[in-house]
């Protein structure tokens, strides 16, 4: 009988240890957080600057803007990027003419000119080097992300962004999953594409990235009006107040703050 009790007792403490353990790793995640979310927002229009900026800014939270160099609302209203990146926010690099695979089906809008199927990898690669400079002279920073135009990887058989790795501290695609930091792609960094979806929708994914203390990314293009593919100003604003709500919770941040984060917790490992 007296052997079996010490059975238990040796059963609950080493349970007891394993539970300390894991709230331990717990803690370690995500900047001490449950799960990392970060706010993507694509082709440098009108409405970053009008509706979504204004939304963060009045929640404090932070946003990644993918700016196409050529945009005319860059030329426009450059002083309000140059003020959104000092206030926080990443200007991420989407490419200076955002040039798209025009070989593949369903892309009949893709220029000649900027047809990434008859890019050599050097123009693209000189191209996007060139947007970072341009970038720079915005918000002076030498650090920031990349998304791929179109969600296009490959020139021909070639992935172009190889040779971009220095450039930058990773890059988002189009794909949509939740990931650990140790299953992160940096060089293909997956998200969710948002277009008229309830905010439901986007806050159930959150609940999901802090059950399996992953990094969700969202991937906005229009908020509010300003781009073909739409999303509710109402929902985007429900999903930024359960943000805010569960901040302790969930570590949010731009893009390139937690590409760095990732870079080092995947160094760790090696
Ligand atoms: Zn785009």
């Amino acid at each position: 009988m007296r052997t079996t009790f010490k059975y238990i007792l040796v059963l609950l403490a080493i349970a007891g240890g394993m539970h300390l353990t894991s709230q331990a790793q717990t803690a370690k995640l995500w900047n001490n957080k449950q799960c990392a979310v970060v706010l993507t927002y694509d082709d440098a229009i009108d409405a970053d600057l009008d509706n979504v900026i204004p939304a963060l800014d009045s929640l404090k939270l932070k946003g990644t803007f993918y700016i196409i160099g050529s945009s005319s609302v860059v030329n426009n209203r450059l002083e309000e990027w140059r003020k959104a990146a000092h206030k926080g926010h990443e200007l991420g690099n989407h490419a200076l003419f955002h040039p798209c695979d025009g070989s593949l089906p369903g892309r009949s809008f893709v220029s000649p000119d900027h047809d990434l199927s008859k890019y050599t990898v050097g123009r693209a690669v000189d191209e996007i080097r060139i947007n970072n400079v341009l970038l720079k002279a915005i918000d002076g920073k030498n650090r920031r992300t990349f998304a791929y135009p179109c969600g296009d990887l490959k020139i021909g058989d070639e992935y172009f962004y190889t040779q971009l790795r220095k450039d930058f501290a990773g890059a988002r695609g189009v794909g949509a999953g939740l990931q650990t930091a140790a299953q992160v792609n940096l060089d293909n960094i997956d998200c969710y594409y948002i277009q008229d979806q309830p905010a439901k929708y986007m806050i159930d994914l959150v609940k999901k990235a802090m059950q399996s203390q992953t990094l969700l990314v969202f991937l906005f293009h229009g908020v509010g009006g300003g781009h073909s593919i739409n999303e509710g100003l109402g929902e985007h604003s429900q999903l930024l107040h359960f943000l805010k709500q569960n901040e302790k919770n969930i570590w949010i941040a731009p893009m390139v703050d937690v590409a760095e984060y990732i870079a080092k917790e995947q160094s760790k490992g090696r």
